[in-house]
């Protein structure tokens, strides 16, 4: 098969790789197509804590059933969004429904190969609630916005982000806009996003309700405490690397506020200082988010394909898997949003 295989940092080729084998008890899959993440930028810029190489990255995937070896509910044909975890089920994260948290976790296009590919092998335990079937006529490639979307369900799940809820997203990339549709699905009463470039903050204004606040302008600090006001924002999501984690974000807060570090911070960006006793007295929460439960992949797939969350806006370049490279740079100038690779 064809596969963009990632060798060493920075270098990631088109080659011919061995076609995988049908897995015992697993399935054999064509891919469809394959998003673009910020984490593979990440992986094939610096690396990431979770990489192997060599490796197929990709774990934005939807594909269609190729052959299932035992029994199955799947069939030949069927068309699949992915999980991309590969969890053991049986440990105590697994067994309360946080089988992002396994200690044994191998996820595919990380620590095993992922969807940029023409075939994928889906292991045993995939089949068990990792493979969610598209109804006819979804979009495969809306469909690989999924594992982003279950990524922000697990962010605002972590933040309890609900109806009453002012909520400020730091960040108005892909991730930032998926928060976005997702805090507007939950009914919340403000929406607040920030973004400093242009084409991205006219597609937000476009299709989302938020209010967006452009950091670039002058008065952008300014404009965004105006947003925000004197009473602050129930919940903050990160939805970029780059948001200064300290006192002055938790000030934004208001009394029972929750922030959620859902993106991982950059360097220089991790080591604030944090007044615990403003922590204490106005019952602030601070919570993480790591990728997404197969459960709230599954909910995601039904919010995309079901029109309840309208995403398709989101994505801003297509190309075939020749053109991976087209795809990967289109994410990385950060001028669009999502870039799909059509694999087939
Ligand atoms: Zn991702
Ligand atoms: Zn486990």
């Amino acid at each position: 098969m064809k596969a963009a295989v990632l060798k060493a940092p920075g270098v990631m080729e088109l080659e011919d790789y061995p076609d995988p084998a049908l897995p015992r008890g697993g399935a054999l899959l064509e891919i469809l197509a394959c998003a673009v993440c910020g984490t593979d930028l990440k992986m094939l810029g610096a690396g990431h804590r979770d990489l192997e190489l060599p490796r197929i990255l990709g774990h934005e995937m939807v594909g269609r059933i190729l052959d299932v070896d035992g029994d199955s509910s799947l069939a030949e044909g069927d068309r699949v969004q992915i999980w991309p975890g590969i969890a053991c089920g049986r440990c105590r994260p697994c067994l309360r429904q946080a089988d992002n948290l396994c200690p044994e976790i191998r996820i595919m296009g990380f620590n095993c190969d992922g969807g940029f590919a023409q075939l994928l092998a889906l292991p045993r335990q995939s089949l068990s609630g990792g493979v969610n079937l598209l109804p006819s006529g979804a979009d495969p490639c809306l469909a690989a916005l999924a594992e982003p979307l279950a990524c922000c369900i697990n962010g605002q799940e972590q933040a309890a982000v609900s109806r009453t809820d002012r909520v400020l997203i730091c960040g108005g990339g892909p991730i930032g806009a998926l928060h976005a549709l997702l805090a507007e699905c939950r009914g919340c009463e403000k929406i607040i996003i920030t973004e400093r470039m242009p084409h991205r903050i006219s597609l937000l204004r476009k299709h989302t309700g938020a209010n967006v606040v452009n950091l670039a302008e002058d008065p952008g600090r300014a404009a965004l405490r105006e947003e925000i006001g004197s009473s602050g924002v129930d919940v903050i999501l990160t939805a970029t690397p780059q948001t200064r984690l300290d006192g002055k974000l938790l000030k934004l807060l208001s009394p029972g506020g929750r922030l959620c570090v859902f993106s991982g911070p950059a360097p220089g960006f991790r080591r604030g200082v944090v007044d615990f006793a403003a922590i204490h007295y106005n019952e602030i929460s601070i919570t993480g988010a790591y990728g997404c439960t197969s459960r709230q992949d599954q909910l995601a797939v039904e919010l995309l394909t079901s029109g309840r969350i309208k995403a398709d806006w989101l994505i801003t370049r297509k190309t075939n898997l020749e053109g991976f490279s087209d795809a990967f740079s289109h994410s990385n100038e950060r001028m669009g949003m999502k870039s799909v690779v059509c694999v087939s």
